[in-house]
């Protein structure tokens, strides 16, 4: 009897111990230290512009325009709207940015990663959206895996013509599961991933809802952009691409903009799993609404597609040249 006690007590001392250990999880938001936008501009040769619209700073330089607004995530930069991870807020020295937002989103876009030379970006992997029994969006009795195979074998044809090699994480109607994807890409050692995929939006107003999207994965410690105030995210392997995969995203995003009627509905952030498990930079497009009947007939368009496919691929041949440059 004193044996069981004693192993009672024992265990109950154990637990408590393991309690004390193991405090109830907290938020993690390493919204770091706010600091002055006009600095950060100033120390990249941005300067402050007189803004029409009370709250907004707009920074500028001959080449580039970058907007943001007090007590807002909406940042546009070079003409593309962005998602921040946390509010600009306003401070004694004017507006203030996040630490985070600075370093996953700010710097990057101004101040590019580079790759070394002997490690350029020579193979992209082509990941056209669902597929088999995965349909994915279907709209009477048009399939949203259709459509993706479609584009990805026009990206496939323009790349090569640019002389990249592109590995298809799937060339027929065939189911691959999300997991193989990032492994085909990875064994097929792909410098790049960018997966096509088509929207759709059934809700109330879903005839105003159009356009592009370009997502990469949500830096560690912020929230997704369709989760503002959730910042539990912890780090992930594939974090360590978060400044490749913003420009990337940034740069695809802007010649998509440029290239087709599509409207501009941003970079955006979230923890797709294709994205979570990439072990190279990697996006996720949308390239249009198949609920909305502009984007649709675009997306159901060979001259639709073929335009979105030229801009997909010119902006994967942006990132191409701007990392790999050697001044
Ligand atoms: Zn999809």
């Amino acid at each position: 009897m004193a044996r069981f006690l004693f192993l009672f007590l024992f265990g109950m001392m154990a637990a408590m111990a393991a309690g004390r250990r193991a405090p109830a999880p907290r938020p993690v938001s390493d919204e770091g230290r706010h600091s002055s936008l006009v600095a950060w501009g100033r120390r990249h040769g941005l300067q402050p512009a007189p803004s029409r619209r009370a709250g907004e700073l707009q920074l500028t330089n001959a080449a580039l325009q970058v907007t943001l607004k007090a007590d807002s995530r909406a940042l546009v930069f070079d003409g593309v709207e962005h998602r921040l991870a946390f509010p600009v807020r306003r401070g004694s020295d004017g507006l203030e940015i996040s630490a985070r937002d600075v370093q996953a989103t700010l710097d990057p876009l101004v101040n590019p990663p580079r790759r070394p030379a002997s490690r350029p970006v020579n193979v992209v992997a082509i990941n056209a959206g669902h597929g088999g029994k995965d349909p994915g969006n279907t709209e009477g009795r048009r399939q949203e895996k259709q459509y993706t195979l479609l584009l990805a074998g026009q990206v496939r044809r323009n790349l090569e013509r640019a002389g990249l090699r592109v590995v298809l994480t799937r060339a027929a109607d065939t189911f691959v599961s999300l997991d193989d994807r990032p492994a085909m890409a990875a064994r097929a050692s792909a410098d790049l991933f960018v997966s096509l995929h088509f929207n759709a939006f059934d809700g109330p107003g879903s005839r105003d809802v159009a356009g592009a999207e370009t997502y990469c994965l949500t830096p560690a410690g912020a929230s997704s952009t369709n989760d503002s105030g959730n910042h539990r995210g912890g780090w992930l392997p594939a974090n360590r691409f978060d400044r490749d995969n913003i420009l990337l995203a940034h740069l695809v995003q802007r010649a998509i903009l440029g290239g087709t009627d599509l409207n501009d509905r941003g970079v955006r952030r979230a923890r797709f799993k294709e994205l979570t498990l990439l072990s190279m930079p990697g996006i996720l497009v949308e390239g249009g609404y198949m609920t909305h009947p502009q984007d649709a007939a675009s997306i159901y368009s060979p001259k639709g597609r073929a335009a979105l496919a030229r801009a997909i691929s010119d902006g994967i041949l942006d990132y191409k040249r701007l990392v790999e440059r050697r001044e």
